[in-house]
């Protein structure tokens, strides 16, 4: 392949105490905690509003907040959720603590509490490079958007993209695969005009239920059994989920094999997906009653990405610890939902249901020999099973919380991120209301 070398001056238009890379449903959380303990913050997002999966995905509901009646996941994430619960665009499932949403209002929540918090947002930037010392300290992050190409600088780092887009430019080493595929991309889709009041989907688009798959079983199993006469492309579930309007449903039914951090492959995964939207909106009408009249109002602005690269932390969460609950010294959060590992081809899934909630170590959000980088969200250290449950939203937004609390902490000490008190992190976390 031919390469050219290109080579520019770039403005550093800000310097800060802590840059957040990516905002979703991690990211937004990270910034907003890092900013509440005072740093001066900058949160970068490629897109021109908040939410990552959660909105530019169309992925619902946001699981899991409570465990076995117990609030796993608190502070500014429930804070969130009792916000756009307020505001009419969120709904507490009981006694699971999952939380169906319009996605609309939570975007315009996510954007009301950022901006309260002080926290300077770079919408529609993309981030593309970074300049590493060699002690290993980022120094600043590039980022692209009309203006041209800029630079922030700060003192801390944090990688909230799920992809580690950032970790892997500095060159943080990542978890091996190990042959074993990556979960399969599905483009959610809402369709309007469903018989959202009929037994059948207003049992199905409410997840509220421990202990089961919330999959919506008498759907699945006729589109099992006519899948060639139907024409089926690859599916999943499939899984309703309420938006909170009458007659709307948001969907996870499509799904393909793809590798997200390569464009070649996500960019052809992308178009196979949105063909499938239409096949299935298509299947649903044609096949039930409860869809007879429904039209697909929205797809989501990408396709869902359930797995792709994480780091090779300084500790990386096995599913031995995460399924017996093992409580950790640098506990910082906790994660609830089942381990849930989609197939690559077919329609299948494993799935495990914990006994207990999971606890999370500090020391998989960083990794050794960078002394300012911190990540949070799906792209923390874990093997692929304890990954499979800490990647749902709350997990996320509890991960975000931390690692935004500790960037700020290691701001104002002028010290690493490995040397941060653990101690007083921890107790900072409880403070906040964190379930530790
Ligand atoms: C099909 C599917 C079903 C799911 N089902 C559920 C479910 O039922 N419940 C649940 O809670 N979770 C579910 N999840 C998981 C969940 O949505 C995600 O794992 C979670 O949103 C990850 O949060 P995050 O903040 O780490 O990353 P993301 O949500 O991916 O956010 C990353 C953010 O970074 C931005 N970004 C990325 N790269 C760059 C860059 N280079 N420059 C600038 N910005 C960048 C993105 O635009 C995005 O806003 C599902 C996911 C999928 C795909």
């Amino acid at each position: 392949m031919k390469n050219i070398t290109v080579s520019k001056s770039v403005p550093v238009v800000g310097s800060y105490d802590v840059v957040v890379c990516g905002a979703g449903p991690a990211g937004v959380f990270a910034a907003i905690a890092a900013a509440r303990e005072g740093a001066s913050v900058a949160l970068v997002e490629r897109f021109g509003f908040l939410g990552g999966m959660a909105t530019a995905g169309l992925v619902m509901p946001l699981s899991v907040f409570i465990y076995q009646n117990k609030r796993v996941i608190g502070g500014i994430p429930w804070e969130f959720i009792e916000r756009l619960e307020a505001m009419g665009g969120g709904y507490i499932e009981k006694p699971l603590g999952n939380v169906a949403f319009d996605p609309e209002l939570y975007k315009l929540c996510m954007q009301r509490m950022v901006l309260e918090a002080g926290v300077t947002l770079y919408m529609n930037s993309y981030l593309t490079g970074t300049v590493v010392g060699t002690d290993g300290r980022v120094e600043c992050v590039v980022i692209e958007n009309k203006n041209g190409s800029e630079a922030l600088e700060a003192k801390v780092f944090i990688d909230c993209t799920g992809d580690a887009d950032l970790a892997a430019m500095a060159g943080v080493e990542m978890q091996p695969m190990n042959g074993e595929p990556l979960q399969p991309l599905s483009t959610y889709f809402i369709l309007a005009g469903v018989d959202t009041s009929s037994p059948l989907i207003a049992e199905a688009m409410h997840h509220n239920k421990q202990g089961v798959n919330c999959h919506c079983l008498p759907i699945r199993e006729y589109l099992l059994e006519h899948a060639e006469e139907l024409n089926m492309p690859e599916f999943g579930g499939p899984w309703f989920c309420t938006t909170l309007h009458e007659g709307c449903v948001a969907v996870n039914m499509t799904r393909t094999a793809a590798d997200a951090c390569d464009n070649r492959d996500y960019t052809a995964a992308e178009c196979r997906l949105r063909e499938d939207v239409y096949r299935m909106a298509d299947v649903l009408r044609n096949n039930f009653a409860e869809f007879k009249n429904c039209y697909v109002a929205s797809v989501a602005t990408q396709a869902g990405i359930r797995e792709t690269r994480r780091i090779k932390g300084v500790h990386t969460m096995t599913a031995e610890e995460y399924m017996s609950g093992y409580r950790y010294e640098d506990s910082i959060s906790r994660g609830a939902h089942p381990i849930d590992i989609h197939a690559t081809k077919g329609s299948s899934q494993v799935t495990h249901f914990l006994e207990q909630a999971a606890y999370v170590p500090y020391r998989a959000l960083i990794a050794n020999n960078y002394p300012n980088l911190l990540v949070a969200g799906r792209c923390l250290s874990a093997d692929r099973k304890a990954f499979a449950s800490m990647r749902v939203q709350a997990s996320c937004m509890g991960t975000g919380q931390a690692a935004g609390v500790a960037a700020a902490m290691c701001a104002k000490a002028g010290c690493s991120v490995q040397s941060v008190d653990i101690g007083a992190l921890v107790e900072r976390l409880k403070a906040l209301g964190a379930a530790l």
